[in-house]
């Protein structure tokens, strides 16, 4: 019996690899526009990372993890996220006494055991950047373009940024109290996740999907309302620099994030078409994280990017590259005995930097023709006997029809030439 991949796992096979790349290319840069420099961490990390660096309570940790015990007896976890790990690095590295501001992006696979279906998977991709250092609005407006930004360059449009503010652990407290207030009588027609959010963590019962849920808590009170100063007018002072810089938001008093070490700023890009699946992008600032992990309080924000929804979003739109497999050269030996020739001319063109390939099957020349055609080939470089005898092969332009005969080190040369017409 086959083996299969495993349930939330997907193969990324040649023919599609070219629109990863195609993403993962335009991923950096953008990310070089803005001076943010690639970080790669492992992609399993010590359990208690996450349970600090994300939360107990969250889905995530309390369900979705991809937790094992290796053979020195650790708990390792496949990280479900990247912005605990970042945080690791950025303090077991000391980056912070390299410069007052660290600007990182990450592109890999996360791991979450999720319920998979369109657009959510076990193993996924995400395109994060993290800022740590800057408590300034300003940078919550850099990170915010420049998701917006590389989502427009790859032409994606039908794109809705939602912002909020979350406040801090000043504010908050008062917001969660008016909000149980407003919730108790209500928390028996709660889905049971919400009715335990209740006292754990009641501002995640504002962004449950559940009808119930979303219709119990319709009028609750927002929390742009019960912000103190500094979150007010940092909240002011970010909505007016992405007013300044064209960027066109939506106010959501539902988005919310229910741990303390989310601070201010929170927002989310959807792309509605796709349904259930619609955010693409959430991010936000988490001043209090890098203290959660040991560190000295440092102001920060990011966001993470999905890139199997990009991608699903960019076939909706049909914007996705057209692949290619042209190569310059199809070399053709006519005949076992021509193909060392064949084979030398073959890695002489490689060599000095032009796409070429050969038959490696014994096929006839009406076959090789028939691959040539299928990459397809510019030029095929045809070599029989006669050809070899004097040391040159018949070179026939694909598009053109022509064929010449050309001396066998003066192919590169010609091909060069006729590319340039
Ligand atoms: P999060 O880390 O949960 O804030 O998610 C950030 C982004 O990652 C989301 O907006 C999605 O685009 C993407 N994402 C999260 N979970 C999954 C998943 N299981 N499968 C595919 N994409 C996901």
């Amino acid at each position: 019996m086959l083996i299969t991949g495993p349930r939330g796992t997907k193969d990324i096979l040649p023919d599609v690899s070219g629109n990863w790349q195609y993403i993962e290319k335009t991923v950096r840069d953008i990310c070089s526009l803005y001076g943010y420099k690639e970080i790669r961490t492992p992609i399993f990390e010590h359990t208690e990372l996450f349970l600090r660096g994300i939360g107990e309570t969250t889905d995530i940790v309390s369900k979705e993890m991809y937790t094992f015990t290796d053979r020195g007896e650790r708990s390792l976890t496949l990280r479900p996220e990247n912005t605990a790990a970042v945080v690791r690095a950025f303090l077991e590295h000391k980056l912070y006494a390299e410069s007052l501001l660290s600007k990182m992006f990450y592109i890999g696979p996360m791991f979450r055991y999720d319920r998979p279906q369109a657009g959510r998977y076990r193993q996924f991709h995400q395109f994060g950047v993290e800022a740590l250092g800057s408590k300034g609005p300003a940078i919550d407006a850099e990170v915010i373009i420049l998701a917006v930004q590389l989502l427009e360059r790859l032409g994606l449009t039908d794109l809705n940024l939602y912002v909020n503010s979350v406040g801090c652990p000043e504010c908050r407290p008062v917001y969660r109290e008016k909000l149980q207030d407003y919730l108790r009588e209500k928390t028996t027609d709660l889905c049971t996740d919400c009715q335990s959010r209740f006292d754990r963590n009641p501002m995640r019962i504002l962004d449950c999907k559940k009808t119930k849920c979303t219709e119990e808590s319709a009028g609750a009170p927002h929390i742009v309302d019960c912000l103190c100063d500094d979150c007010s007018t940092h909240f002011e002072q970010l909505k007016s620099l992405l007013s300044a810089a064209g960027i066109h938001y939506v106010l959501n008093p539902r988005l919310v994030r229910g741990l303390d070490y989310y601070t201010k700023t929170a927002f989310e890009i959807q792309y509605a078409p796709l349904g259930s699946q619609s955010a693409v992008c959430g991010g936000g600032r988490y001043d209090g994280l890098v203290a959660e992990c040991g560190g000295q309080a440092t102001p920060s924000i990011g966001f993470a990017i999905g890139i199997e929804r990009i991608l699903l979003a960019l076939e909706k739109q049909g914007l996705l590259p057209d692949a290619s497999n042209e190569i310059d050269v199809f070399v053709a030996p006519i005949g076992k005995e021509v193909q060392g020739i064949a084979f030398k001319l073959l890695c002489d063109l490689r060599k000095n930097g032009v796409t070429a390939d050969m038959d490696f099957m014994d096929r006839n020349i009406k076959g090789q023709m028939k691959q040539a055609n299928k990459y397809p080939a510019r030029f095929v470089a045809i070599i029989g006997d006669d050809e070899a005898a004097q040391g040159k092969v018949m070179l026939k332009n694909m598009q053109s029809g022509v064929q010449e005969l050309v001396d066998i080190h003066a192919v590169q040369n010609k091909i060069q030439v006729e590319m340039e017409d």
